[in-house]
C-alpha cells in the first residue's frame, strides 16, 4: 500500500462573490463510511467541473472540508481567458513551438466549452463574451507585443496588434503599443462552480461537507480516503482538486503559491463604454488586470508578491489597494470610483503558465489538478477533459502539455 498525507494551509478575506445569490448546493455530512467510483477532494471550480463530467457515468463522492466554493474559487476576478500568463513566444522558447501552439489552441478550445457547458446547463452566473486588451509593459514592451500578434496570428488565434496611435484613439489608453484578442469571457465564478454542482448532485453526484481528507491510501483495487472525522472514504480514483492546499508527496517542481490582490468598486461605476466587453491586463510584473462586472462594477486585481501567506495580511491588504488604485487612476485618469470591497488570496504561479493535471506519484489511482496562473479556469475546464477521458480509458492527445 501507498500512502500520503494532506496538509492542511492557506485562504483569507471575504470576496464579492461570497455575496452572490442563488448558490443553493445540497450540501450533505459525512455520517458513514462510504464507496463510490470517484471521490473528488475539493468543492470549488475545478471539483465542479470535474463533478459534472464524471457524475454523467460514474457514482461520484465530492469532499470539502469547507463549505463549497470558499477555497481561492470564491476569490477569483474570473477573467475568463485563453491567453497564458507567458506569451506564445516566451512559451515557445521554453517548450518548443509545437507544444506552445497545442497549449495555446488547446487555451481557446477550452473557453469555448466552458461557454458551451454553461449554456447546455442553463447556468445563470452573469457570462459574458469579452475581448481581450493586453497592454505593453515592463515585462513585454511594443515591439514583443507585436511579435507576439504575429505568432498568435500565424497558428489562427484572433489577435492583433495596436499601435499607440489606435490605442488611444479606441481605447483612450496612453501605452506604447497592445494586443486586441476575441475569443474570452467573464462571469461570476461562485455561481458558475455552484450550478455545475447542482447539474452534478442532479446526476446523482453527492456533495459532502466539512469533510477534511487528512490521508490517501491505495492499493491495488483502488485508494482509501481517511477523514477527520473517521469514517472513510472508498473509491476507486481520486482526484485531487485542492485549489492551491497540495497534497503532500505531489510534486510542485517549477510552481510556487502566491499572494494576490483584488478590489471592486460600487455597482454602476460610470466606465467607458468599451469596458463593459473587453478585459484588460498588461505584460508588467507585477500587473494589473481589469474588467467590469455585469452590474456595472470595476473588478481590477494585481500586485502578486513571491509570499503564500502574504495575502492573510490585513495591513498589507490595505497597502496594496491603494497601488492598485494608484495604477488604475493612471491608466483611466477620467474614471471615477468607490471602493466596495477589497480581498486577497493565494495564488499559484509556473514558470510556463500552465498547469499541473496528472497522476500523483507513487500513489496508485490518484490525480491531482492545480490550476496554476491568472487563467486557473480555463484550466479546470482542461483538466476535467483530461482526468474523465483517462478515467474512461481514452487517453487525451494533450495530456503530456499539463503532466507534472
Ligand atoms: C484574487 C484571485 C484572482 C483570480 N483571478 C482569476 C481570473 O481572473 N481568472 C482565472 O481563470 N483564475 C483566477 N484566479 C485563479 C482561480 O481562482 C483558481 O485557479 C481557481 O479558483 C482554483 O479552483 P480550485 O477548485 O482548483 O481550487 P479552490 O477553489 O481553492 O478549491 C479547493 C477546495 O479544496 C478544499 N480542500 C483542500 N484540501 C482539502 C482536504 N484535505 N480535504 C477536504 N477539502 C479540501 C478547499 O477547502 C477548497 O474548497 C484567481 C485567484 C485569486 C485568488
Amino acid at each position: 500500500m501507498t500512502g500520503a498525507t494532506i496538509k492542511r494551509d492557506l485562504r483569507t478575506g471575504r470576496s464579492l462573490w461570497a455575496d452572490s445569490p442563488g448558490l443553493g448546493i445540497p450540501v450533505r455530512p459525512l455520517k458513514e463510511a462510504i464507496s463510490v467510483d470517484v471521490a473528488i477532494v475539493g468543492a470549488g471550480i475545478s471539483g465542479a467541473f470535474m463533478a459534472r463530467e464524471l457524475a454523467r457515468d460514474h457514482s461520484v463522492a465530492v469532499l470539502d472540508r469547507r463549505p463549497p466554493l470558499m477555497g481561492s474559487t470564491v476569490a477569483s476576478t474570473a477573467l475568463l481567458q485563453w491567453e497564458i500568463d507567458l506569451p506564445l513566444t516566451a512559451l515557445s522558447d521554453r517548450i518548443g513551438a509545437a507544444k506552445a501552439k497545442r497549449a495555446y489552441l488547446r487555451s481557446r478550445q477550452a473557453v469555448d466549452d466552458l461557454k458551451r457547458i454553461v449554456a447546455e446547463e442553463r447556468i445563470v452566473c452573469g457570462l459574458h463574451d469579452k475581448e481581450t486588451l493586453y497592454l505593453a509593459g515592463d515585462a513585454y514592451g511594443h515591439r514583443a507585443l507585436a511579435a507576439e500578434a504575429d505568432a498568435r496570428a500565424a497558428i489562427n488565434l484572433d489577435s492583433r496588434h495596436l499601435g499607440p496611435a489606435a490605442l488611444r484613439d479606441a481605447f483612450g489608453i496612453d501605452r506604447t503599443g497592445a494586443i486586441l484578442s476575441g475569443g474570452s469571457a467573464s462571469g461570476d465564478p461562485a455561481r458558475l462552480a455552484a450550478g455545475l454542482l447542482r447539474r452534478a448532485a442532479a446526476d446523482g453526484a453527492k456533495i459532502y461537507s466539512p469533510v477534511e481528507v487528512v490521508e490517501a491510501v491505495s492499493d491495488p483495487d483502488g485508494v482509501t480516503l481517511l477523514t477527520d472525522i473517521h469514517h472513510p472514504v472508498r473509491a476507486g480514483a481520486v482526484i485531487f482538486c485542492s485549489g492551491y492546499e497540495f497534497p503532500e508527496g505531489v510534486s510542485m517542481s517549477g510552481a510556487e503559491v502566491i499572494s494576490t490582490w483584488a478590489l471592486a468598486t460600487k455597482p454602476r461605476t460610470p466606465c467607458p463604454r468599451w469596458l463593459r466587453d473587453t478585459l484588460v491586463w498588461e505584460a508588467s510584473d507585477p500587473y494589473l488586470y481589469l474588467r467590469m462586472s455585469r452590474d456595472g462594477r470595476l473588478i481590477v486585481g494585481g500586485e502578486d508578491e513571491a509570499s503564500p501567506d502574504a495575502h492573510a495580511d490585513k495591513a498589507k491588504l490595505k497597502r496594496k489597494c491603494e497601488t492598485i488604485t494608484r495604477k488604475l487612476r493612471r491608466l483611466l485618469p477620467d474614471l471615477t470610483f468607490e471602493i466596495d470591497y477589497s480581498w486577497a488570496g493565494a495564488f499559484g504561479e509556473s514558470a510556463t503558465g500552465l498547469p499541473s493535471i496528472g497522476p500523483v506519484p507513487d500513489l496508485e489511482h490518484c490525480w491531482a489538478v492545480m490550476g496554476f496562473g491568472g487563467n486557473g479556469i480555463t484550466y479546470s475546464v482542461i483538466a476535467s477533459q483530461i482526468v474523465s477521458s483517462a478515467l474512461r480509458g481514452k487517453p487525451d492527445p494533450d495530456a503530456d502539455l499539463y503532466r507534472p
